[in-house]
């Protein structure tokens, strides 16, 4: 890796709202900046939005506004949406810069000096109406190949089968509905793409350079003869216009790439730097381009071949991630499972939560992921808030109520392995494994709440207030530790570990904290609860909560050894009863064929009565972390139900003949 890193992600395109799916991106990106930084990097964020293009044009004709001011209006709301979501930019800038103008019309020049432009006479839809040549997706027409109808000009979205726009049968303009459209001839520019087919195909097989599922479909595109890519429009058009010329505008997906390196020209001019520094041919810089998977042929083939041509630096890496579903369905505006940023903000949920939603489900391969706002919530209040925030609120507040200061904290074979976990959690960032990355810091929270657990130090600060506090010191350590390798998916729940146990968190810092004042602690992380669940879930299926009923499993893979982890057990309901004022859940009590039998609290009032749980037989997670219900009331494991049956929960009984304590496998 070299010594500094410039990362991108995709552009945002200036014609509407950011939604969940964009923040897929935004996470990952962001995340990986942020650890990058964490770990002491210089590492830039640069992004702006993708403001040209005839959408844009038309959008803001309807609007009745010019598009500068158009794509200024959708540049606020962006810049307010990525910052509700804690996405640090550098520098958030757009692509209609006088600085992007200059590096477009430079590169321009330079795949001309290549030999790399050519210019030839097109034939297009044109509307007599609105006095415009028609791109493909402002035509409609019935498909050529099975007749379906109000298909756009290049593909059918019922067969599948692409053609020409002047293919289609009773062809028409989408913008004014005239049917006597007409055929023209313009001129215009093409990049002879297949005059750097071999560069690319040694570029993209270079090791690192692309995911090797990526790498598997660009290579396909390689082993044909590249086509000759159109790059300019003519006018009416929002874009720059090409140089020589008075209707002709270089195309969007010229320009908007451009804007990768212009925008770091900026950022540079605005901070006394050098854009060589980052992008130029020699620069000791890695830079890395995140990316979603409708744009890897933008980002593979034109754009290192762009600036290949033109003497820059060309991508270290292209990162590509999977989709985003919505409860098992893609998003989609028609069938009503499509959310804004705005939409999940609007319902009072905490950005971090889907932040760290997000990253606990991105893996290194371009895997599509869900959200399955169930999950969501089982996640961050299981995980984030029982495990890790539990262990620090509940070590923090120990130490606050007796004394507030930390004392010292023994042993120290907790701190050898943090270094060495600290540098598997370095590595995987590295690898934007970021699933991976909470999977161990919830490990390491478990051992610690478990050692607490066994410790009792509540118990014993009145007998052995030395040892007593010695532990709680040692939780809140670990805490400290988890806070900081969590800290680039929640940076403020990390934050609040840093304020309360009053000193400052940094990477590769192995010096226990003690003999230190603490503040006084307050929750790290909110709770989800179902209200909020339901108020999201109903602005994307009108009128109704989440879908109940079977779907389609999609969450990560397990490794065996992960799953070998967990200590099933058979355990036998000796008696159960509600809880006062907590009208969902139930204190069992359960003998696992141990001395004593457990206390485990099952949230499932609503679909048992006490009495009809007493004498089955269960089946029970017996190694879980014990989890405070608040009123001394602690869960020492839980007891597994399926969801949807008759009743919401139904317990998964084993025969009464298996004896409790019996593992299950
Ligand atoms: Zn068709
Ligand atoms: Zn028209």
């Amino acid at each position: 890796m070299a010594s500094r890193l410039l990362v991108t992600h995709a552009l945002p395109y200036a014609n509407g709202s950011l939604h969940l799916g964009h923040l897929v991106e935004s996470v990952q990106t962001d995340v990986f900046v942020r650890a990058m930084k964490a770990m002491g990097k210089e590492c830039r964020f640069i992004c702006a939005d993708d403001t040209h293009g005839t959408p844009i044009e038309i959008s803001a004709q309807k609007a009745g506004v010019p598009p500068e001011a158009f794509v200024e209006r959708i540049h606020r709301e962006h810049a307010s949406d990525y910052q509700a979501f804690a996405i640090d930019f550098d520098l958030f800038y757009n692509t209609n810069s006088p600085e992007n103008e200059q590096h477009v019309r430079r590169i321009f020049e330079a795949l001309g000096a290549d030999g790399a432009i050519e210019k030839r006479d097109v034939l297009q839809v044109y509307c007599g109406v609105d006095k415009r040549f028609l791109p493909d997706r402002y035509i409609l027409g019935d498909c050529p190949v099975c007749g379906t109808k109000d298909q756009y000009g290049d593909s059918c979205e019922n067969c599948g089968s692409t053609y020409e726009p002047t293919d289609l049968e009773n062809a028409r303009c989408a913008i004014c509905g005239n049917t006597n459209l007409e055929r023209r001839s313009s001129p215009h520019y093409f990049v002879k793409l297949s005059k750097y087919q071999d560069w690319l195909k040694r570029w993209t097989a270079e090791p690192g350079r692309l995911q090797p599922e990526i790498r598997n479909f660009v290579d396909k595109w390689l082993a044909e003869p590249l086509r000759d890519w159109d790059i300019s429009r003519d006018a009416p058009y929002f874009g720059f216009r090409i140089p020589g010329e008075q209707d002709k505008y270089f195309y969007v997906w010229l320009d908007a790439p451009i804007g990768y390196l212009s925008s770091t020209d900026k950022w540079c001019r605005d901070h006394g730097r050098r854009v060589e520094e980052f992008w130029g041919k020699d620069a000791d810089c890695d830079v890395l381009h995140f990316i979603g998977k409708d744009i890897v042929y933008h980002h593979t083939l034109f754009w290192p071949a762009m600036l290949h041509a033109s003497g820059w630096k060309v991508p270290a890496h292209v990162h590509v991630h999977g989709m985003l579903t919505v409860e098992g369905a893609k998003m989609s505006k028609s069938r009503g499972t499509f959310l804004n940023a705005r939409d999940y903000l609007e319902a009072g949920l905490d950005p971090e939560w889907l932040r760290y939603f997000y990253a606990a489900n991105l893996g290194p391969s371009p895997s599509d992921i869900d959200l399955s706002l169930n999950e969501l919530k089982n996640r961050v209040n299981g995980e984030l808030l029982a495990n890790v925030g539990n262990l620090a609120n509940r070590a923090l507040s120990l130490v606050w109520k007796n004394g507030g200061k930390l004392t010292t904290a023994a042993p120290s074979e907790v701190f050898t392995q943090a270094r060495a976990l600290e540098r598997e959690i370095g590595e995987l960032y590295g690898k934007c494994d970021t699933r991976a990355v909470v999977q161990k810091v919830l490990d390491f929270s478990s051992t610690a709440n478990q050692r607490l657990q066994a410790q009792k130090p509540w118990e014993k600060l009145k007998s052995d207030r030395d040892a007593a506090l010695s532990g709680l010191t040692l939780a809140v350590n670990v805490a400290r530790l988890c806070a900081r390798w969590l800290a680039p998916i929640v940076p403020r729940f990390a934050g609040g570990v840093e304020e309360q146990s009053g000193a400052k968190l940094s990477w590769g810092d192995f010096e226990p904290l003690q003999n230190a004042p603490i503040r006084e602690p307050r929750p790290l992380v909110r709770k989800v609860e179902d209200a909020e669940i339901a108020k999201l879930a109903s602005r994307f299926v009108a009128g109704a909560g989440v879908p109940a009923g079977p779907k389609a499993v999609v969450t990560p893979e397990l490794t065996v050894d992960q799953f070998s982890r967990m200590d099933l057990r058979a355990g036998r309901v000796v008696a159960a009863e509600r809880v006062p004022k907590k009208d969902k859940l139930l204190r069992l009590t359960i003998d696992l064929g141990e001395a004593q039998p457990r206390t485990i609290v099952s949230g499932v009032a609503q679909s048992y009565a006490p009495e009809e749980l007493i004498g089955k037989v269960v089946c029970v997670v017996a190694n879980l972390p014990p989890r405070d219900f608040g009123k001394e009331l602690v869960s020492h494991g839980m007891v597994l139900y399926a969801i949807g049956g008759d009743r919401e929960h139904t317990a998964i009984e084993l025969p009464p003949d298996v004896k409790p304590g019996s593992r299950v496998n």
